[in-house]
């Protein structure tokens, strides 16, 4: 399904700076941080291109390592007892640029409520 960015980095045809990696899933770090922790966790599989394409049925193992991942990588990088941030971008109106399923990490700093 979808060719993106994504793909390329998990083929590791362009660099990224991972922080985790395992057979399902890769973490690395957003090109263009919006906090001093922001991190991008995706399943390697593009076949879920957004949060409206998830079949609890077929996915429900992945999202829960996807949630495993975040909570490792909040550990290791010193985030998890401070605080962190968990969003998926669902579509335009949320501001979605890249169409493979993608849990960005934010942590290092106070957020504001609602976000913009
Ligand atoms: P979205 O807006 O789709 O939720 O988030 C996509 C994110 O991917 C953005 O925060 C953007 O900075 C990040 N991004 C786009 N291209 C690249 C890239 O080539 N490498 C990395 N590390 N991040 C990227």
């Amino acid at each position: 399904m979808g060719e993106t960015i994504f793909s390329k980095i998990i083929r590791k045809e362009i660099p990224a700076q991972i922080v985790f990696e395992n057979d399902d899933i890769l973490a690395f770090r957003d090109i263009n941080p919006q906090a001093p922790v922001h991190i991008l966790i995706i399943p390697k599989t593009s076949e879920i291109e957004s949060t409206r394409d998830i079949d609890s049925k077929k996915h429900s193992q992945l999202l829960g390592s996807l949630f495993d991942a975040a909570n490792k990588i909040a550990k290791d990088l010193g985030v998890s007892e401070t605080g962190f941030r968990l969003i998926l971008n669902c579509g335009p109106d949320a501001g979605q640029e890249v169409y493979h399923l993608h849990m960005h990490l934010f942590g290092g700093r106070k957020m504001n409520w609602p976000p913009g």
